[in-house]
């Protein structure tokens, strides 16, 4: 860049804005909107940025995108997309040990494009059952084994052309409508994608169920998903090529069977699950998984102070979890009066992580492109996000209507409607409470509703192009480099007054129509 004029540049350009540290240390807790980062130098494009980033002190992904383990958010269809595209996905613990070491081992079983857990149907099921199916999930095509379940011994197929002239006779058995096994077109287990495609190709069909040895079905391809299927040459994998996964776990001596299941299920990363993570039950568990767990990644908080951060780093967490007050959901703030506003947090905490190499995630907050930018730029390594990946199709819960909007339940973990949950899924939080004596559930958080966002594996893409444009505009090539210009003062910020903040939003128009891609 040699003759070119950056901020903080040659002795006759008056030095502009402020570094981190003059931002950070007068004493005023900022948020991500009380401040704005300087444009730098351009000179070269941004698909050259690199968005690598380090999750832990072992575990780096190509993408800084991680999504909370709220019940509302991370099941193991976020987890895929999240690992998909470069990020990761920690599943919630509001649900048995079971339920979520099985959501666990679907991400780490997961294949591109095969279906591992298709609705299947008995031989017994009638006519009316499958228009209801197909109403209900808007397509058709279910495979038909003996016991009407996944593993069950494969006996036909039933399709709609099968069932699309008796619609007046809903009450006759499968059996005697389906397509049967020898007219079915199926593939053995261990076929590849690749081989699966022109299988499907030759047969025309719509669907190829899998089969092992004995004939049992083990999963199925649909023409519909191989058409979408695409690379993602950015996939969080392990080293045997499997979707990286992380899962929430309390700190309750019951928690400690719950990581067993987990570590079984081939869980990469833990993330004790605290809103005020400095307390000496975390501390035992993060030495309790360290001694026992050598290989598994651990991720302590919430904390917003160093002083929190201290203990956890010396009781030997493998990155940090930073924010207390700052979610979308989150009453905590008003109820506790405690917290931090998330800029600070975030640069305080990262700041002294990075002395120990502890990464540091930005937890919380995240409303925009321009907020995950500012979290990398404050120094944290990644970000946590929940309402800004709610009410995507791979979050938890069907859609409903209200008014004519496409909607999905979001809730903070801390909210009453969350901690009492007693559905088939499982336990109750204890994210909010440290131990058994609270009598009193006290709500740290809300419930209620959010847009139809369409697939993550849209939305991410998003994202990270414009993560992409704004390193180009701040004038770097890596996000790295972005945290290195910020603490050597190279990268220059400046405070916003509430009448810059409405300047910075769009104003002065009767009506307008905000898409943002
Ligand atoms: P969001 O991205 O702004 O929606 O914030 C998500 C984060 O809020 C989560 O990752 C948690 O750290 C936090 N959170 C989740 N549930 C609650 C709650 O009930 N009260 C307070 N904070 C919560």
């Amino acid at each position: 860049m040699a003759g070119h004029v950056v901020n903080g540049g040659p002795e006759h350009v008056p030095q502009d804005g402020l570094s981190g540290a003059q931002l950070f240390n007068n004493g005023d807790g900022l948020t991500y909107n009380d401040f704005i980062l300087l444009p730098g130098f351009i000179d070269f494009t941004s698909d050259e940025v690199d968005l690598t980033s380090q999750l832990t002190k072992h575990i780096t992904l190509q993408t800084p995108l991680v999504s909370s383990p709220m019940d509302t958010v991370t099941e193991s269809d976020m987890a895929i997309a999240m690992a998909l595209c470069g990020g990761i996905g920690f599943i919630h613990h509001n649900c048995t040990p079971e339920y979520q070491a099985n959501e666990v081992h679907k991400v780490k079983k997961y294949k591109h494009g095969f279906i591992r857990d298709p609705i299947v149907l008995s031989p017994d099921h009638m006519v009316s059952d499958v228009f209801l199916l197909k109403k209900e999930h808007g397509f058709c095509g279910f495979p038909v084994t003996r016991n009407g379940k996944l593993g069950g011994k494969l006996i036909g197929i039933i399709t709609s052309r099968d069932i699309d002239f008796l619609e007046d006779k809903q009450n006759l058995k499968l059996e005697s409508v389906m397509t049967k096994l020898d007219s079915i077109v199926s593939a053995k287990l261990g076929v590849t994608l690749e081989e699966a495609n022109s299988i499907l190709e030759k047969s025309k069909k719509g669907k190829l169920p899998i089969v092992n040895d004995d004939g049992e079905l083990v999963a199925l391809i649909a023409r519909t998903d191989l058409k979408k299927s695409r690379d993602y040459p950015s996939a969080s994998k392990d080293e045997n090529k499997q979707l990286l996964v992380g899962a929430a776990i309390g700190t309750r001596p019951q928690d400690k069977q719950r990581l067993e299941l987990l570590a079984a299920a081939g869980v990469d990363v833990i993330v004790l699950d605290s809103s005020q993570g400095n307390s000496i039950y975390q501390i035992e568990m993060v030495k309790h998984i360290k001694k026992n767990y050598p290989n598994l990644q651990v991720v302590g908080g919430n904390v917003v102070t160093a002083a929190q951060a201290k203990n956890l780093i010396d009781a030997g967490v493998d990155g940090l979890r930073v924010g207390m007050g700052s979610g979308s959901i989150c009453i905590t703030q008003e109820v506790m009066a405690v917290g931090r506003p998330q800029g600070t947090a975030v640069y305080k905490v990262a700041e002294y992580g990075r002395q120990f190499g502890v990464p540091c995630i930005a937890d919380g907050g995240i409303q925009s492109v321009g907020h995950i930018i500012k979290a990398l730029a404050l120094g944290a390594s990644t970000v946590m996000m929940g309402s800004l990946l709610a009410g995507t199709s791979e979050a938890p819960g069907d859609y409903f209507f209200s008014d004519g909007v496409r909607l999905k339940k979001f809730r903070g973990m801390g909210s009453l409607e969350a901690m009492n949950r007693k559905d088939a899924k499982g336990s109750a939080m204890d994210r909010y409470f440290h131990s058994d004596v609270d009598k009193l559930k006290v709500a740290q958080g809300v419930s209620g509703s959010i847009v139809d966002k369409g697939s993550v594996l849209r939305f991410l893409p998003y994202l990270q192009c414009g993560l992409r444009h704004s390193c180009q505009d701040i004038g770097t090539r890596s996000l790295s480099n972005l945290r290195a210009m910020m603490y050597s003062g190279e990268l220059r910020f400046e405070r916003r007054t509430m009448s810059a903040q409405s300047e910075g939003n769009v104003h002065g128009l009767f009506s307008y129509e905000k898409r943002l891609f």
